[in-house]
């Protein structure tokens, strides 16, 4: 079968591979979509601490059931969560499986699904509701990351939020705040081709300069700085902010991994009382409802900016890592 295979920092090659095998307790999928996720970019740099070539990549998609399982009757369309919990550590006892002690990702730390087949745990699969194309359905899995911020962190109807970052994550969350009753979104967002997206989805975006930020804080809150402050960027400009915009007794929610240690004028939060929340990932109640909300809501199939044959791999990956190319959500079709 054709597949999408990591061979080394930088490299990577469309090329036949086996069949894979079906472990017990495990279904055959026949893919559809594949989607290009910022973990698949940190593989493809060579900089994933796990990830070793040559890998199939792939860990959000969509397909069909290759073969009847108990519950999904062959050609049942699916989505996957790609989460592997080991099920026997304290996290995974206590019904929080998502931050296993020893979490492990189709597509990072086993093959994934670039590639015309993959094989899932029967327990991950999610059938897609009939209001989702399937290559919306490739993209359940960030949807669920938002899902599961929101759901997470417990924010309210009539909350104001803040997010730092409008590439996919950050436009979700945006997106799934609405959902959720906030009462103003705001996108700080510097890349203008992504900016435009943010706005087209009906969210007021501004660039991230000292003044704007300003400017923004004044005009939505009076000052008062917001409810809640997502960082869906990760990067240190955006942790010397996350203090000045958040509201006495508000929450930061750091969503994007730091690649590198950032520091912070914790005393600043100290003033305000304010909260952090860290999130990993998703639930598989998360990805459940993330599929009925993609599904109901045509906006989030706006985030998939690019659809490219397989064969094509090369192309998606130098649209995502360069900058100002306007892509936000890459997809391979199979
Ligand atoms: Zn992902
Ligand atoms: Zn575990």
């Amino acid at each position: 079968m054709k597949a999408i295979v990591y061979e080394g920092a930088n490299q990577l090659q469309v090329r036949e591979v086996p069949m894979p095998q079906i472990p017990e307790g495990w279904g055959l999928v026949r893919v559809r979509y594949a989607g290009i996720c910022g973990t698949d970019l940190n593989i493809y740099a060579g900089t994933h601490p796990r990830a070793k070539a040559p890998l199939v990549m792939g860990h959000e998609f969509s397909g069909v059931m290759a073969e009847s399982a108990p519950g999904f009757p062959k050609g049942t369309r699916v989505t996957v969560s790609p989460l592997l919990s080991c099920g026997e550590c304290t996290p995974c006892r206590e019904g929080n499986g998502h931050v296993c002690n020893d979490l492990k990702l189709i597509g990072i730390d086993r093959d994934g699904a670039m590639a015309d087949y993959t094989v899932v745990p029967l327990e991950r699969i999610v059938a897609l509701p009939d209001g989702i194309s399937d290559q919306m359905g490739a993209a359940v899995e960030p949807v669920a990351v938002g899902v599961h911020t929101i759901r997470e962190c417990g924010c309210r109807p009539g909350d104001n939020a803040l997010i730092f970052g409008g590439g996919a994550i950050g436009l979700i969350h945006a997106l799934v705040l609405r959902h959720a009753g906030a009462s103003c979104v705001v996108i700080a967002e510097p890349d203008p081709s992504r900016a435009q997206l943010g706005r087209k989805l009906g969210f007021e975006v501004i660039g991230s300069s000292e003044e704007e930020l300003e400017r923004i804080v004044n005009k939505a809150t009076g000052g008062n700085g917001f409810d809640w402050v997502f960082d869906c960027a990760g990067v240190q400009p955006v942790a010397d902010k996350l203090l000045d915009m958040v509201k006495v007794k508000g929450c930061i929610v750091i969503v994007a991994s730091y690649k590198k240690p950032a520091s912070m004028p914790f005393i600043k939060g100290m003033f305000k009382e304010a909260r952090f929340q860290f999130v990993r990932v998703y639930r598989q109640k998360d990805f459940e409802i993330a599929a009925l909300l993609a599904g109901e809501d045509p906006a989030f199939e706006k985030i998939i900016t690019h659809v490219l044959p397989a064969d094509r791999a090369q192309e998606g990956f130098d649209l995502l890592t360069r900058p100002g190319s306007g892509a936000v959500k890459v997809i391979f079709e199979f």
